[in-house]
């Protein structure tokens, strides 16, 4: 039972690697609570039934929101944004039980990023990192802070997210945490044995090419060659 509902979450279609890692976070008790923003037309229906399936409960968030093209971490209230061609997406506020669920919801409506990071059990160090620098990392502040010389730690890159292939639902506070390279690693043990191939390929091929921002746009340039990707700590580049 268990195995089949790992299976089917990972089975999700249009859903991306990052909703399901959330959700399977809660179904497997890794996590005590996660959001996902669903978009209305495609997704919604199908993520519902999906958690229902597998006995997690849902708070409904406020409206609709709409994330901006330029910054993965901002959101808007709908309401405000009338365009037509904005993103619609609706927050689900899931954990195994409806009240915790509905105070996720509450702390993330008041907008406390260091309370809600807390309440969604991401580790106490990288929260404390957005404590001190006032906000959440965009991808591209990621790029420059995770990486040395070039080189980047597989367990701790969600810049890989530009591929949809990121092990990790946070930013971690630094190429070397402990707790969130433990989290990407359980993470890709959950994918090498129950996801399908598309996403196992697709994941060792974000962690094993080399990235460059140009023009603000982060670019991948996929490695040729027999790379065992996550088998070593760091890939050269
Ligand atoms: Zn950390």
């Amino acid at each position: 039972m268990k195995e089949e509902v790992i299976k089917s979450i990972f089975n999700l279609k249009g859903t991306t690697l990052q909703i399901k890692l959330d959700i399977l976070d809660i179904y497997l008790g890794y996590r005590k609570g996660a959001r996902i923003l669903c978009h209305i037309n495609e997704q919604v229906e199908e993520i519902a039934k999906e958690l229902i399936n597998a006995q997690i409960q849902i708070a409904v968030g406020k409206g609709m929101v709409s994330q901006t093209a330029n910054s993965v971490n901002k959101v808007k209230d709908y309401f405000d944004n009338n365009s037509e061609n904005i993103e619609k997406v609706i927050p689900f506020y899931i954990a195994k039980n409806q009240d915790y669920a509905d105070k996720l919801r509450e702390a993330d409506e008041g907008k406390n990023d260091v309370e809600f990071g807390r309440m969604l059990d991401y580790p106490d160090c990288c929260i404390k990192k957005v404590a001190e620098s006032t906000h959440v990392p965009s991808i591209i502040e990621s790029f420059h802070y995770l990486q040395e010389n070039k080189r980047f730690n597989v367990w701790t890159w969600p810049v890989a997210m530009v591929g949809d292939a990121s092990l990790l639902v946070h930013y971690p506070c630094s190429s070397k945490c402990l707790m969130s390279m433990d989290i990407a690693k359980k993470h890709f043990q959950l994918i090498a044995k129950y996801a399908p191939k598309y996403i196992v390929e697709r994941v060792e091929k974000y962690h094993s090419s080399l990235y460059s921002i140009d023009n603000g746009i982060i670019c991948i340039h996929e490695k040729n060659g027999n790379v065992s990707p996550l088998n070593n700590l760091y890939e050269v580049s």
